[in-house]
């Protein structure tokens, strides 16, 4: 069985060198992430073509997300560039202060904040590290005491505990990045910070606008990441193409207890509405500069894969760690062992499962088809890869294999579940396309003389949507 959860790699400084790319692929990545906090349209551009490149050499099917930075609530800058604070101390925070500031307060880069909060409300200074209590709002000025202290530095984030912050989802920077991603067809777009669903279709309005010259659409990724987006998630899945449970920014908002639980709910909500899940942040942190996981961090990812993550994602372990090639290997061998513990329940799951469309019906009947029969492959022939989406929301011990002959759909299935995407010519003729098919998977070494498999394509060929015939074939 080849791994079926997928691997999401963030580039950075660590991961720049077109042979530390490959490196990282041959290790098991499947998508690149590039970071738009960070860097120059430019300098995406150019990441862009070396991981496509690289890719190519290598020869995997790779997805690229771009992930937007989204509104950055930060405070501003200090005088000594950093200042220490003491538990119990005043700490003002002014939207119009303009001098750096100093043990006593800081300026602010989000003009808002003296708006969205009041006396009572707590905030978390970088990543929750410190905490302030607000006191009073007067003007400009909110007037805070500190309550867990520590080293604060220039720019960090501020979180609102239970969220409340107005900023909104898409900044003018993130409109840019936008046209920049479509300019280099991301096959992922990830929003950060999106409150609603409408947060997610103004985006997806955007991207399709700028990726119309390139006749380019690409797949929306909502990072939940704001308390708003919980009571929201069923829109905001509907809205979006997948969900990304950004543990980092959603554990300050929501306290670091509930997101174990907040991420097994939206991974089960992901997979019955046909959509991606994607479990991030801090997965093998210690990597960062130790050539071996934590236990905690072995639990961690492999809890994830048995919760029914897509893939799990790794973010300065790769772009700015010691070890990201070490960090990818180890993942993948997690990620393996653990679906080998993984419990098959495709019955119960059928039970539940509504659909309505006769694509559909043929891929839940492949799985069906498959599972009891014992097959050792199904085949989708897919033009858009929907019918491998589908297949790939049930755990099943059996790989899909997504064949299709567009570029972009063979990318985009990186990222699902238990998919592996393969790319084969067009074709006119139902059966040519099924004997290459079979072929193509024999070369693989996938199939062998004698095994059985399940097949779907749509005749007439070559129509997204047009799946409506499953073949079950045995290996002449
Ligand atoms: P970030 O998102 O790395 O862009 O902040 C992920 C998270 O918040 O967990
Ligand atoms: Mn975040």
């Amino acid at each position: 069985m080849p791994r079926a959860t997928k691997i999401v790699a963030t580039l950075g400084p660590a991961s720049n060198e077109p042979a530390v790319l490959e490196r990282l692929l041959r290790a098991g990545v499947d998508v690149v992430r590039l970071n738009f906090s960070h860097g120059t349209a430019d300098d995406h551009i150019a990441r862009a073509q070396r991981v496509r490149d690289a890719a190519a050499r290598v020869g995997k099917p790779l997805a690229l997300m771009a992930d937007l930075q989204g509104p950055k609530i930060r405070v501003g800058r200090f005088a000594e560039g950093r200042v220490t604070l003491a538990a119990g101390a005043p700490f003002v925070l002014d939207a119009a202060r303009a001098e750096p500031g100093d043990p006593g307060g800081v300026g602010l880069d989000y003009k808002d904040l003296p708006r969205d909060v009041r006396p009572g409300d707590r905030l978390l200074l970088n990543d929750g590290l410190i905490v302030l209590d607000v006191e009073a709002v007067r003007g400009e000025q909110v007037h805070t005491v500190v309550r867990v202290g520590g080293v604060l530095s220039n720019n960090k984030g501020i979180n609102k505990q239970g969220g409340g912050l107005t900023a909104p989802a898409l900044t003018g920077k993130d409109i840019e990045d936008i046209k920049t991603a479509m300019t280099f067809q991301a096959d992922y777009l990830a929003v950060s910070f999106p409150k609603s669903a409408t947060d997610m279709e103004m985006a997806r309005q955007l991207a399709n606008v700028a990726g119309e010259p390139f006749k380019h659409k690409p797949a929306l990724i909502a990072k939940i990441e704001r308390s708003e987006a919980i009571p929201q998630l069923e829109a905001i899945l509907k809205a979006s193409d997948g969900i990304m449970v950004a543990r980092g920014d959603l554990a300050v908002e929501v306290g670091n207890a509930a997101v174990p639980a907040l991420q097994k709910r939206m991974i089960r909500m992901a997979r019955e509405m046909d959509r991606i899940a994607i479990t991030a942040t801090q997965m093998m942190e210690s990597m960062i500069s130790a050539p071996v996981p934590t236990r905690a961090e072995v639990s961690d990812v492999a809890n994830a894969v048995l919760d029914g993550t897509d893939a799990v994602m790794l973010s300065a372990e790769t772009a700015a760690g010691q070890f990201p090639v070490e960090t990818v290997e180890q993942m993948a061998l997690i990620a393996l062992e653990a679906e080998r513990a993984e419990d098959v329940q495709l019955h119960a799951d059928f039970m539940d499962k509504r659909f309505g469309r006769i694509d559909q019906t043929i891929a839940m009947g492949a799985l069906f088809s498959a599972h009891h029969l014992g097959c050792k492959a199904i085949i989708a022939l897919t033009e858009s890869g929907s019918t491998a989406l589908w297949m790939s929301r049930h755990n099943i011990h059996i790989p899909i294999f997504g064949v299709t002959s567009r570029p972009e759909s063979e990318r985009r299935m990186a990222l699902y579940r238990n998919v592996q995407p393969m790319l084969m010519p067009a074709h006119t003729d139902r059966d040519q396309a099924l004997a290459d098919a079979e072929r193509l998977l024999v070369e693989r070494g996938a199939l062998m003389p004698g095994d059985t498999y399940a097949i779907t394509c749509g005749e007439p060929m070559g129509h997204p949507g047009g799946t409506n015939m499953l073949k079950v074939c045995r290996v002449g």
